[in-house]
């Protein structure tokens, strides 16, 4: 029986077999995917995790391996109203069950109201599920409940006026991109 299960390459069937327990706090940066839906700042420990391995009884497939999978996260996300840095809770509390192949899987999943099926592997990458399941746990609209400040309507609005008195910068761009091709045609190797 293997002593040390690893998250990113997690034989389920042993740990169901088991019956044991694998935790984790990490850092956000850990998981890129969610990282890139957040404000940068300082990475402190943002995701803890539990799942337990067990067996698990299910209609018309018998005694599968299962995991049960709670997730708790501080997420920094982007106020909707204000635009400022939101600590968002975000917790997953969810029931996964094990089969042989992808057909098993898709057949049972319809069936299967409160654990969700997923295909048997000895390097089952419990890493990026949890990622996963955090990425569709997160709020549409992440808001305050009461924003720290008045949204600035004024001086957004005084803002807005000098930007569109600037030259547009995507035309500066594009003048950019002429000069540099036609620089480019010249040079060409063929
Ligand atoms: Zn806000």
């Amino acid at each position: 029986m293997p002593t040390e299960f690893n998250p990113r390459r997690l034989d389920v069937a042993a740990l169901a077999e088991a019956q044991a327990t694998l935790d984790g706090a990490e850092a956000l940066h850990q998981f890129a995917r969610l990282a890139h839906d957040c404000s940068p700042g300082p990475d402190t420990p943002a995701v803890t995790w539990q799942a337990r391995g067990m067996r698990r009884a299910l209609a018309g497939a018998g005694t599968l391996p299962a995991l049960h999978l709670c997730v708790q996260a501080s997420l920094p996300l982007t106020c909707q109203v204000c635009l400022g840095e939101v600590a968002t809770p975000v917790q997953v509390d969810r029931h996964f069950v094990f089969v042989a192949d992808e057909a098993t899987a898709a057949h049972l999943d319809e069936d299967s109201e409160d654990a969700d099926v997923l295909v048997l592997a000895r390097d089952f990458d419990l890493h990026a599920l949890i990622e996963d399941e955090l990425l569709m746990a997160l709020p549409l609209a992440p808001r305050h409940a009461q924003c720290p400040q008045a949204v600035p309507m004024s001086a957004q609005d005084e803002g807005f006026d000098a930007a569109s008195a600037r030259p547009n910068p995507f035309a500066a761009l594009a003048a950019l991109k002429r000069d540099v091709s036609s620089g480019n045609r010249g040079g060409q190797v063929h």
